[in-house]
């Protein structure tokens, strides 16, 4: 592998975290190419258990180079403390392991107090945000109307680009919410002590990319959430404001000219969606609640408990071909180990149909899961290594799978630490 893209297949939290952690060996620089601290990838290594949200997961490899691209939300305040939590841990980040590109958009104040302003007034049709300021922030951004990491290093331009922004948005804030202006004393305390912190690590990533492309090195592409979250090809309007596709990687991450080779397309062995929006495979009541409980599906980010159901295949088939997965890693095999029977959603019925394509947005609501149910094998694989080490039954359940959405299986996870993993 050369360059790799490692992507989520369905709603996001499927494990890509984890998955960029075990390849990472491989790799000699990470890239997050999209998204920003809304999410989180759950880590747990020699160095102990990490919930990180905007840093890449590569982090924790000596010798391997982190950034983040200009593709990414950078929240300065929000990064800053998470470097620190990290570094706390004997984690050790440096401007030579770990880059922010000077092209990256950052994350403004208001952006998190607009979020929050805009999700009350919505009330019950809320979209869900996790209210990190992502929405405002990308929709500024394509506005051109924030502010780029490498201006950081123009304080006098920056200080009369930030009020003019300021007197934009203070319009939007004071007189179609009602909420308090920005100063300009406020921003240069942001600037001053927010800032700061992170202006060591700015730099151009993209000349070092460009450097390490010439130089033949191997170079992992990150995303943030999943297929059924893009912008562009998700469950509008219930997505993230970016791509989250594999496609965007070249573009967002400061390589426009990388060629993906191999896309690693991260699936769940069972379904998990945080927030609102449509989710046809959804499980209820007791059986819901002890697949949550024995998944442990509690949001890395928000704590909120996440929606569950089983491996929808019509969903996933889709998020495989948006993702354009060349392999898959299939992860919490071992999570399903105490069920009798192992419900998977193998088709929809829509308008009296059975259908096996996943339906615009819209319809996604009057469609129903179609369910099949297999053995379960009802012993702990935690411990499995090889393919031939799983019992049967969890070597059916998972060649069903990867005979239906068409795409080769080449990992299997059955437990969160780096080595609980089969390589086929
Ligand atoms: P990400 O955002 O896609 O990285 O996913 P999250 O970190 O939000 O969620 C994945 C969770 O599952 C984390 O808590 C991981 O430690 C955990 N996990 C990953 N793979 C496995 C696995 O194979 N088995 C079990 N039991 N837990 C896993």
């Amino acid at each position: 592998m050369s360059n790799c893209a490692i992507v989520g297949i369905n709603w996001g939290d499927e494990g890509k975290g984890r998955m960029v952690d075990l390849l990472t060996e491989d790799f000699d620089v990470v890239v997050r190419f999209q998204g920003g601290g809304n999410a989180g990838h759950t880590v747990i290594n020699e160095l102990g258990k990490f919930a990180l949200h905007l840093l890449p997961s590569g982090i924790f490899r000596k010798g391997v180079v982190n950034i983040l691209g200009n593709g990414v939300a950078v929240d300065p305040q929000s990064l800053w403390s998470e470097m620190q939590d990290v570094m706390d841990k004997g984690v050790s980040l440096t401007p030579e392991n770990f880059k922010i590109s000077e092209r990256a958009s950052l994350l403004l104040p208001w952006h998190r107090d607009l979020d929050e302003l805009e999700e009350a007034r919505l009330k019950d049709k809320k979209y869900g945000s996790t209210k990190q300021g992502i929405a405002p922030f990308y929709s500024d951004k394509y506005q051109k109307k924030t502010i780029l990491a490498g201006e950081l290093f123009y304080p006098e331009e920056l200080k009369a680009h930030l009020a003019d922004l300021m007197e934009w948005k203070n319009l939007t804030l004071t007189k179609v919410y009602g909420a308090k202006a920005y100063t300009m004393q406020d921003l240069e305390e942001w600037i001053e002590k927010t800032c700061a912190t992170i202006k060591p690590y700015v730099t151009d990533t993209g000349a070092f990319l460009k450097k390490a492309q010439s130089e033949g090195k191997k170079i992992l592409f990150e995303a943030q959430l999943g297929s059924l979250r893009d912008l562009d090809y998700g469950i509008y309007p219930y997505t993230t404001s970016s791509n989250t596709t594999a496609a965007y990687a070249p573009i967002g991450s400061g390589l426009p000219s990388a060629k993906i080779e191999d896309v690693i397309g991260v699936v769940k062995a069972y379904s998990t969606c945080v927030g609102e929006g449509p989710f046809v495979c959804e499980m209820f009541g007791d059986e819901a609640e002890q697949l949550r409980k024995e998944g442990f599906e509690y949001g890395a980010k928000t704590g909120r408990p996440r929606r569950v159901g089983p491996v929808d295949i019509v969903a996933t088939r889709y998020g495989v071909e948006v993702q354009a997965a060349t392999a898959i890693a299939l992860t919490k095999l071992d999570v399903l180990s105490y069920m009798d029977k192992i419900p998977v959603c193998t088709n929809y019925t829509l308008n009296g149909e059975t259908i096996d394509y996943f339906p615009f947005p819209s319809a996604l609501k009057y469609a129903k899961p179609v369910i099949k149910y297999f053995d379960g094998w009802k012993c702990d694989i935690s411990s499995a290594r090889k393919w031939e080490d799983l019992p049967k039954e969890a070597q059916e359940y998972v060649s069903f799978i990867e005979k239906e959405i068409g795409c080769p299986i080449k990992y299997v996870s059955v437990g969160p630490e780096r080595d609980s993993i089969i390589i086929r």
